[in-house]
């Protein structure tokens, strides 16, 4: 993707997300000087495997396993330090020196232990499918305009009383919900107090850091966490996350104008899977659907949740082309399909007897849709040595040929097991 014109590369999930976008950004942030996050919290749960170890990053920007990258944690992430910090010492002590490699916007908000616990008791998480990690109440509090940010960590005076209001409010929150559970001022002042020395050495205007790299020629990679289904404004709302997990989310929670985006990669599986509850048109049922679960480990790098399963939906990749702008696409997991000896893609809906190759606005008309398939002859052989594209049998590549068109950008990567080296450059 970089090149001396592509300096500003986004990467994002281009349908429900866990498409395998720790992978692709850890196999690019070899190419990169700096990795940026900018939307999302500590539930990503990125899977990241490099030789022989697998690193499941949930807070930390994956490039932070290449010694060189500088990572950033953006305004538009809410920052969960404690994960964060948990993380940094687990690095640790699997020898990742990461100290001088990691920087935080100190306009980011914070999630407290009040977010969890209001995560956690809501129903409405409950229904969507949440992993209450307090993502959804720390952006809610974000726009709310209550929240709390990291450069408010500097006023210690003004902090305590912001915290006694939050937590009051959060209480009275909590007793609305019916649950006995209280938040502690006490505990909550103490952990950041706790936080603040660690915390605000690497507190930086991140936004400015961007864009000084860019500047001195720097390679930048923006990490997007999700995808681009589960946008608050394009996915399908209301089962979707608190954030834009579209690239046009990368220049605001990088804090770097859109104009400084040189490229947009999407990653997509050669399949599709989503996790929680919410539509999911070519979801297989029965046999089929547990066969591909079983063929491509989908479970949740941090839940253990199972993935719901179905076959690769045209409609979705190409809306998510047009509302990212994708310049090319990574596939993802193609090596799970090695089995099949056919293998179905969607390549449109039926709605109402009609076609369409379109993704229809509200859930309840995107439940209804007929998706229309193609089945495409399997290749049935390993791929995972196959470096070139020269190297994959010809079902292989027309299988790719085929989503290619029926999505409208170009394949750059194929993705054919976890390691790092399983990938072909197209
Ligand atoms: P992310 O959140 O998009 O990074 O995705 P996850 O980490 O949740 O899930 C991707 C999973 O697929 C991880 O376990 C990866 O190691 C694995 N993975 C990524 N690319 C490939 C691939 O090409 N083939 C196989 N078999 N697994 C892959």
């Amino acid at each position: 993707m970089f090149d001396r014109k592509t300096c500003c590369v986004v990467v994002v999930g281009a349908q429900w997300g866990d498409e395998g976008k720790g992978k692709l950004v850890d196999v690019l942030a070899e190419r990169a000087d700096y990795v940026v996050r900018y939307q999302g919290g500590a539930n990503a749960g990125h899977t990241v495997v490099t030789g022989d170890e697998q690193f499941i990053l949930q807070q930390t920007p994956s490039g932070i396993l290449h010694p060189k990258a500088i990572c950033l944690i953006g305004n538009g992430v809410v920052l969960d330090p404690e994960t964060l910090f948990k993380e940094l010492d687990h690095l640790a002590s699997r020898g990742i020196v990461t100290a001088g490699r990691i920087f935080v916007s100190d306009r980011a908000h914070l999630v407290l232990p009040y977010h969890k616990q209001l995560d956690v008791a809501s129903e409405k998480s409950q229904k969507i499918g949440t992993t209450g990690r307090g993502i959804g109440p720390a952006y809610e509090d974000k726009y709310g305009r209550r929240g709390i940010r990291v450069g408010d960590l500097r006023n210690p005076e003004t902090l305590r009383q912001l915290l006694a209001e939050r937590v009051e409010r959060a209480n009275r929150l909590l007793q609305m919900m019916g649950v006995a559970e209280r938040a502690s001022l006490e505990e909550h002042v103490a952990l950041v107090e706790g936080l603040a020395p660690r915390l605000l050495p690497i507190a930086a205007d991140t936004g400015r850091l961007v864009h000084r790299a860019l500047q001195d020629g720097k390679r930048v990679l923006l990490e997007g966490a999700q995808g681009a289904l589960l946008d608050v404004d394009h996915g399908t709302y209301p089962f979707v996350t608190s954030s834009n997990t579209t690239a046009g989310g990368a220049s605001v929670g990088a804090g770097i104008g859109p104009t400084a985006i040189d490229g947009v990669l999407g990653v997509v599986k050669a399949y599709t899977t989503r996790v929680g509850n919410g539509p999911l048109p070519t979801e297989a049922a029965g046999e089929p659907g547990e066969e591909l679960r079983k063929l491509g480990g989908e479970f949740g790098a941090v839940t253990g949740r199972p993935r719901r399963c179905g076959w690769f939906d045209a409609n979705v990749v190409r809306y998510s082309v047009r509302v990212n702008g994708l310049t090319g696409l990574a596939v993802t997991k193609l090596d799970v399909l090695d089995t099949l000896a056919e293998i179905p893609v969607s390549t449109g809906y039926r709605v109402d007897g009609e076609l369409s190759e379109e993704l229809p606005s509200e859930v309840h008309q995107l439940e209804r849709v007929d998706p229309i398939y193609e089945i495409l002859p399997g290749w049935r052989k390993p791929l995972g040595n196959a470096r070139r594209m020269a190297d994959l049998p010809p079902e292989a590549r027309a299988y790719l040929d085929r989503l290619q068109d029926l999505s409208g950008a170009p394949i750059r990567y194929v993705s054919v097991g976890t390691r790092r080296d399983q990938i072909i450059e197209v």
